[in-house]
Formats: C-alpha cells, structure tokens, sequence
C-alpha cells in the first residue's frame, strides 16, 4: 500500500496492529476518523488511555473493575464459597448473561500455552490456590474452554488443588469440543453450569 502521506501511513500502521484489523480496514477507519470532528478523535484517544492507566483489577477475583473489588465480588448476595474458573472477561460477561450462576469468578488471565511462552506464573493461579486453602470455598468449577490449552491449564490447577477438601467440578458441554466459551448461546452456557459434573468424570472422556 503506498500513501501519499507519513502521518496517514503512522495512523493506518497503529490501527492495523488491532487484531482482526487489515491494512485496508484500518485505511477505511483512520479515513472516516479524519472525516469527523476533531472531537470524536479527542474522546476515542482519551477513553482508550484512561482505559489503559487507570484501570483496575479486582483485588479477589482479577477481573477487569473500577473499584478494588469488581460489583460481582462485593455483592453479598453472591455465593463466595463457589468460584467459577475463567480465561477472561468475556468468560464472566458470558456465564452472567445467562443469569444462572449466583457463585463468584476468578480470573486466569490467559490459559497455559507452552506455544506463546505462557506458563502457570504468568497466570493467577498461585492466587486461586491460596484462595482454596483458606478454606472458605466449597466448590472450584472449571469453566476453561475445551481446547488442548484449556485441558492443560484444567489440569494443571487440578492437581495443585489435591489433598484439599474442595469439590471439583466441569461445566457440562452442549458445545463441540474447541469451541470458545464467550460464543456458546446463553440457554445452552445456562445449562452447562447448572449440570455441571465432577472435574474428575471429565478426565475419562
Ligand atoms: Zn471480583
């Protein structure tokens, strides 16, 4: 792609560095930014670094918060002694959706990916692990996608959870293996956490 600009070219760069972001799309989007006030760049700019400075992780759960303890965890309503176990945000936006879980998260952050160079440390699961030895909690639902990552990382945490009184439990699929969480329909995601089965059941499939 040729520009006739450097400070086009700079912008089309950045824009195209978002994943899911060609170089054509990012063309089309700098150009309709250009096209409009001076301010919707102004506030997109600014939301996006408030975003990134400013933001907090819930000091329990790790999930993406404006306080220090995300809405979900200071609910006193909630279920704290159950902890549903997710990769990310969208996890918990997915599961809240369908309004059939009443327990808390934790947040990983990521999955176990030898691949990408992502191991147990980078993850928070020495802090899910703690969590599960102060005795507080009764039951860990794992609630990982079913790809050979979400198994790894599954398992892993499985086995550092042994010899504590916690129950263990999988959300049961109605969704084909590999299929991401965030993506399964509401009814079926429902379902699953509800007939959720024991952790270990699962390891013999
Ligand atoms: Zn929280």
């Amino acid at each position: 792609m040729e520009f006739s600009s450097k400070l086009l070219e700079e912008a089309v760069n950045e824009m195209s560095q978002l994943p899911g972001i060609g170089r054509r799309t990012a063309l089309r989007l700098v150009l309709h930014l250009l096209k409009q006030p001076e301010s919707q760049t102004v506030a997109l700019s600014k939301a996006l670094l408030d975003l990134k400075t400013e933001v907090k992780f819930c000091k329990n759960c790790h999930n993406i918060s404006d306080t220090e303890l995300c809405e979900i965890c200071a609910n006193a309503s909630r279920n704290s002694e159950i902890v549903c176990v997710v990769e990310d945000i969208r996890d918990v936006m997915a599961i809240e959706n369908t309004s059939q879980y009443r327990g808390l998260y934790h947040v990983l952050g990521g999955k176990i990916n030898p691949m990408e160079g992502i191991g147990p440390s980078q993850l928070t699961i020495k802090s899910l692990v703690e969590k599960a030895k102060s005795g507080k909690i009764d039951e860990i639902i794992f609630a990982l996608s079913s790809t050979l990552e979400g198994d790894t990382t599954n398992f892993y945490i499985f086995k550092q959870l042994e010899g504590l009184d916690i129950k263990t439990s999988t959300i049961a699929r109605g969704i084909s293996v590999g299929d991401e969480l965030e993506f399964a329909d509401e009814v079926t995601l429902g379902r699953s956490i509800t007939n959720r089965i024991p952790f270990e059941s699962s390891l013999r499939n």
